[in-house]
């Protein structure tokens, strides 16, 4: 066990403050890692601040990792020290189960090990996230970063990216498509990014008018203010697939009726409420309404490899991490750019 460097949430409404915290020392099998940058993700500010529910303190959050290994286990063979490596949202899972079997660990059916506040099943309490200065992971849960992209902007590709990345390729979005993002935050606007980067028709809808030319150049062919009834009914029954980004209660029965026959709106943001659904949108159009949760670990791999092969990275702000809770104040007010990332080298 070794002591490291850390930012905590020491309870639901205190701010996160430094504290240091034990990592345990590789076993044969893990990877240990110093963290260069972390992105900032919302379910960071849903944990920190209790509003899921099930939060235990100190929450050290962050779940988009780069860094480079330091050190490996006896038995490690993916890694090697001075690779530039990632971690994602989950560092293990049962490994057995037929949904892990699958690659689908996100889904395991014992629960997966989440990156931070999961039972930790080596040294007691619960995981830790990034927001520190190193973490020690299984090796099959750690990713490969190439070395070709800004690192800072490849950080919010583990979560914001792959949760993205996974319904659009599940529900096989293309050419020929009509695809709607809905909220261009940290998740939106890599969702706008990859929407694009598959050949679809990619319509934006934000609430801040002032994102309209941001949102064009990231990828959308048109943007749609929602707070405005024409501009909605105009796009009626007209989505293949809607993806929903939104950190907080909507109205989804808007988006329903923007999809064609069979289209699908497929949540991957997580409101602290539960939101209503009404019947008629789904019934008069055999409309689904589905979720998405993060994306496996092997398509987590494809996803970054894709990224390094097309030049995709996220739009990054480049924080010190003594301005957490700032910025976790702009981001309830929609005010990021698209995404923070925090520079470890100022813990
Ligand atoms: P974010 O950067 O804060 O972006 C959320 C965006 O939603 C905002 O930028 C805003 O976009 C829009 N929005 C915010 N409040 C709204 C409101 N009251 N009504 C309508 N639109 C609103 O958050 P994020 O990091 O992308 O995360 C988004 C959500 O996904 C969070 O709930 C997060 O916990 C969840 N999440 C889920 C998964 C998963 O596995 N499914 C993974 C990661 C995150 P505009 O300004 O364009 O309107
Ligand atoms: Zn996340
Ligand atoms: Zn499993």
């Amino acid at each position: 066990m070794f002591r490291c460097e850390a930012y905590a949430a020491p309870a639901h409404d205190k701010p996160l403050a430094s504290l240091t915290i034990d990592r345990r020392d590789v076993t044969p099998e893990d990877v240990q890692i110093d963290i260069l940058y972390c992105g900032v993700c919302h379910s960071d500010l849903h944990m920190a601040r209790n509003e899921w529910g099930f939060s235990s303190y100190p929450v050290v959050p962050g779940h988009e990792i780069v860094g480079r290994v330091s050190k490996v286990g006896a038995a490690v063979t993916k890694f090697k020290e001075g690779d530039l490596v990632g971690v994602g949202c989950m560092v293990d899972s049962c490994r057995t189960c037929s949904n892990c079997q699958e690659g689908l660990e996100q889904y395991c059916e014992v629960g997966n090990i989440q990156t931070y506040g999961s039972p930790d099943k080596h040294l007691g309490g619960t995981t830790h996230g990034g927001y520190s200065k190193s973490i020690v992971v299984y090796e099959g849960f750690v990713l490969r970063i190439s070395d070709k992209l800004d690192l800072a902007a490849t950080a919010p590709l583990l979560c914001a990216g792959i949760t993205t990345w996974s319904p659009l390729r599940h529900w096989k979005v293309g050419p020929g498509q009509k695809v709607g993002i809905v909220g261009l935050g940290g998740l939106g606007h890599m969702g706008v990014k990859f929407a694009h980067a598959l050949g679809a028709h990619v319509v934006l809808f934000t609430t801040s008018a002032s994102k309209v030319e941001d949102a064009k150049r990231l990828g959308a062919n048109e943007v749609v203010i929602s707070k405005n009834a024409d501009e909605m009914a105009a796009h009626a029954q007209s989505f293949d697939f809607i993806l929903d980004c939104v950190s907080a209660e909507h109205d989804m029965n808007a988006y329903l009726e923007l999809l064609k026959r069979d289209g699908t709106l497929c949540l991957v943001g997580a409101p602290e409420k539960p939101m209503s659904v009404h019947a008629f949108p789904l019934l008069m159009a055999r409309r689904r309404l589905a979720g998405s949760g993060i994306g496996g670990i092997a398509e987590t791999q494809e996803m970054l490899d894709f990224c390094a092969e097309h030049g995709i990275t996220s739009d990054v702000e480049v924080i010190d991490i003594k301005d957490i809770n700032a910025a976790y104040e702009r981001m309830l007010k929609s005010d990021v750019k698209y995404r923070f990332t925090i520079d470890m080298n100022s813990l």
